[in-house]
């Protein structure tokens, strides 16, 4: 880590910096951007930070100052030096980042997924780090950042989102231990739980109950799925990240080891989230679609109209399902 610290800190010398992050963005994503660029410009660089998407309202909290911009809302792109967090490639930025901004010379990859494809100069990737804001806290502290309370509220909110509040299986003795030190740094539980997790406008509790009252179970009861189509997201008005954690109902049932969530986030084309709780890897069953993601939680992207890729997806899924427990059948 100190040899990487000391590499990134060269690079960024006396140069315009760019930070930027996967599109849609989720807790770990904003939660990185903001702190990196707080504590950027604690040291005294010149920062600008991008996300392609609108930052979701429960997260709002995290940016009142609007420090994170859309790629096209820039007055100049002359930045010499990106760093880029918690993206397993650069076209999961949702943006063409090498076209927007030519004269980036340097990328710094700071990331925890298994699939990342090491498209930086520097690629510091923690695959054990259960969010990308646990190896930025060690980013910030060896490089001397003071983890005041709004750096602690990012941190600590990209790590409770990625950890389903310190639930899942990447959840280490390190990560409370880091949690419970940004805590002593002036995290504000209360303002995150109220802001992230009690937060829910109605229309999206509308929105939950017709999708879960369309649930289905595969016949053996291991894959359970839900689903939404774009008039239903339009009917309920639904925005950016309003479909959030949707796909963790499916897993809580007994028994079922898959749950997928389809979303027919456009006309004709479709964004799938994988959960898997304890014998699938969830990063194979998107790799059979061109996506990738974590074990426990991945995704995908496909074209097609829900109605007619539905029974597509589910009988692939299906088949990969079969295929891993035949695989652990015979191994045991
Ligand atoms: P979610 O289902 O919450 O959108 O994503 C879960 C995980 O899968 C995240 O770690 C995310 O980075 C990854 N993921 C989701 N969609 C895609 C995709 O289209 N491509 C890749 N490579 N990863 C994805
Ligand atoms: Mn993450």
């Amino acid at each position: 880590m100190n040899n990487h610290i000391h590499k990134i800190l060269e690079a960024l010398k006396d140069q315009k910096i760019l930070i930027t992050s996967h599109r849609d963005p989720d807790g770990d994503c904003l939660g990185s951007t903001v702190a990196m660029t707080l504590a950027l410009q604690q040291l005294g660089y010149e920062v600008t930070a991008v996300n392609r998407d609108m930052i979701p309202y429960r997260y709002a909290f995290l940016d009142p100052s609007g420090i994170i911009k859309t790629p096209h809302a820039l007055s100049d792109y002359d930045h010499q030096v990106a760093i880029v967090l918690d993206a397993s490639d650069l076209l999961r930025l949702g943006y063409d980042m090498h076209a927007l901004f030519p004269h980036v010379k340097t990328i710094i990859n700071i990331d925890h997924h298994m699939s990342n494809q090491l498209f930086g100069d520097i690629n510091l990737i923690k695959v054990k780090a259960a969010a990308n804001c646990e190896i930025l806290y060690d980013v910030l502290t060896l490089m001397n950042v003071v983890v005041n309370e709004d750096i602690a509220n990012a941190l600590y909110v990209g790590i409770t989102t990625d950890t389903g509040s310190f639930k899942y299986e990447a959840t280490s003795s390190k990560t409370l231990r880091i949690a419970a030190s940004l805590i002593d740094h002036g995290a504000d539980i209360n303002l995150i739980r109220t802001n992230v997790w009690e937060n829910e406008p109605f229309n999206r509790i509308l929105a939950l109950s017709e999708v879960l009252d369309n649930l289905k179970i595969s016949e053996d009861g291991r894959l359970s799925w839900i689903k939404i189509s774009q008039g239903a997201i339009l009917k309920h008005q639904l925005t950016n990240g309003d479909l959030e954690s949707f796909v963790d109902y499916p897993r809580t049932i007994t028994g079922v080891e898959v749950a997928l969530f389809i979303k027919e986030i456009e006309e004709g084309f479709l964004k799938v989230s994988i959960r898997t709780k304890s014998l699938v890897d969830a990063t194979k069953i998107a790799g059979i679609f061109g996506g990738g993601g974590h074990k426990r939680a991945a995704g995908f992207k496909i074209k097609g109209d829900l109605l007619d890729q539905e029974a597509h997806i589910i009988e692939k899924v299906k088949q990969e399902i079969d295929r891993e427990f035949s695989c652990m059948d015979l191994s045991m």
